[in-house]
């Protein structure tokens, strides 16, 4: 098993693409800490892909920095952290988002990583490990009527802290890389995808035939978390979509 041994925290995992990973995880051998904010549904959760639940908000510093700490009290030590957490805005242009829905969006997608790879890295740097950010296609495109700013700049954030982080702690063979998805089918995109039409025109507008899976996401983390498989890989930046971005 690729990750025997080995104590992975996925954050947002009690749904979509996080529990999908958090589930590829603990199937390759991994002790998986899932976190999240409502307890009753990691709880859920991490019975059913046999994880361990601890409730964090990524929003807040103590909280994220708890979550760590007991996780090293449960289980010892740290190899592989997964900053998966996010929300999307109300789609709006620009010139009409006020400061709280912009600040709401980089508190979870941009903040809560800092919180979350700042209280691992002192763990991760005693054995090496892994460090996977889930950012988005938004984040490395700009997409017409997209109108969602504060989500397309904490994902460009990501992009970049990934190569940050990457080059900095690369001596303590702390690899850092990073998944660009585009549309996957989650309660994030549920709404979205609600219409046959809008399923049709999305599959239409990716060069491979169809929009993603949470599976899709999960066997690319899977490929960042394993040492046997990606040794090499740091500061990587992996545009999954099908050939969409490429357009
Ligand atoms: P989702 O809404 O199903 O899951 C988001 C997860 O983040 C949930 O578990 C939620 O509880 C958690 N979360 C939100 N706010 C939190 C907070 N304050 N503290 C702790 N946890 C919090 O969405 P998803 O599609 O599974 O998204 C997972 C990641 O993938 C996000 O970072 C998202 O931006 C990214 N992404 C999604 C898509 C897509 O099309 N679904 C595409 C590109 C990137």
């Amino acid at each position: 098993m690729k990750l025997s041994g080995k104590v992975a925290i996925v954050t947002g995992g009690s749904r979509g693409i996080g529990k999908a990973i958090a589930k590829e995880f603990a199937v390759n051998g991994a002790s998986v800490v899932i976190s999240g904010r409502e307890q009753k549904n990691l709880d859920e959760s991490a019975k059913e892909i046999g994880a361990f639940a601890i409730q964090a908000d990524i929003r807040k510093e103590s909280e994220v920095q708890s979550l760590i700490e007991k996780t090293i009290e449960k289980f010892g030590r740290l190899d592989i952290l997964v900053n998966n957490a996010g929300v999307f805005p109300k789609i709006k242009l620009l010139h009409e988002i006020s400061d709280s829905e912009w600040r709401d969006v980089l508190d979870v997608n941009l903040n809560g990583p800092f919180y979350a790879t700042k209280y691992s890295i002192p763990h991760l740097q005693k054995n090496g490990g892994a460090i996977i950010n889930i950012a988005s296609s938004a984040g490395i495109k700009a997409y017409e009527n997209f109108n969602a700013d504060a989500y397309s700049a904490s994902k460009a954030a990501l992009v970049l802290l990934t190569k940050c982080w990457a080059l900095e702690y690369a001596k303590n063979k702390i690899r850092v890389n990073c998944i660009c998805p585009g549309v996957v089918e989650t309660d994030m995109t549920s709404e979205f995808l609600s219409t046959p039409a809008t399923r049709e025109m999305m599959n239409y507008a990716y060069p491979i035939g169809r929009f993603g899976t949470v599976d899709d996401v999960a066997k690319a983390a899977l490929y960042f978390a394993s040492e046997q498989d990606s040794p090499w890989a740091t500061g990587a930046v992996l545009p999954l979509d099908g050939g969409e971005s490429l357009k």
